[in-house]
């Protein structure tokens, strides 16, 4: 954080040029987000994976990859990285997802 810190300050003496200024802005917002991605990375979520009639409880992690299911009750365990995953939605602590690559197990 010490480098946002330096650039925080540096955007409050002001930049000499508004070109300056606003790469200072894109480049904190950007530290911003991986902050906030080192910050997910480190948190797995308690979350409910809903199949068609019914649905596991395990624990979601979002990293910069992809993102990682880890489940006790079922073997659904999966990590799949934002190339291969098909479609994933979150509706609360609850989420369903396919794979791109094989057909999912998640029919019961
Ligand atoms: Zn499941």
């Amino acid at each position: 954080m010490r480098s946002a810190e330096h650039l925080k300050k540096a955007r409050e003496l002001g930049g000499s040029e508004r070109a300056g200024v606003e790469k200072i802005q894109a480049m904190l917002q950007d530290l911003q987000d991986r902050s906030m991605l080192k910050t997910l990375e480190r948190t797995s979520y308690a979350v409910e994976h809903k199949h068609t009639f019914s649905s596991c409880r395990g624990n979601l992690r979002i990293t910069a990859e992809g993102v990682e299911f880890k489940t006790g009750d079922t073997d659904h365990s999966f990590y799949e990285t934002y190339n291969t995953i098909r479609s994933f939605s979150v509706e609360g602590t609850a989420f369903q997802s396919a794979r791109g690559t094989t057909r999912s197990t998640t029919s019961g």
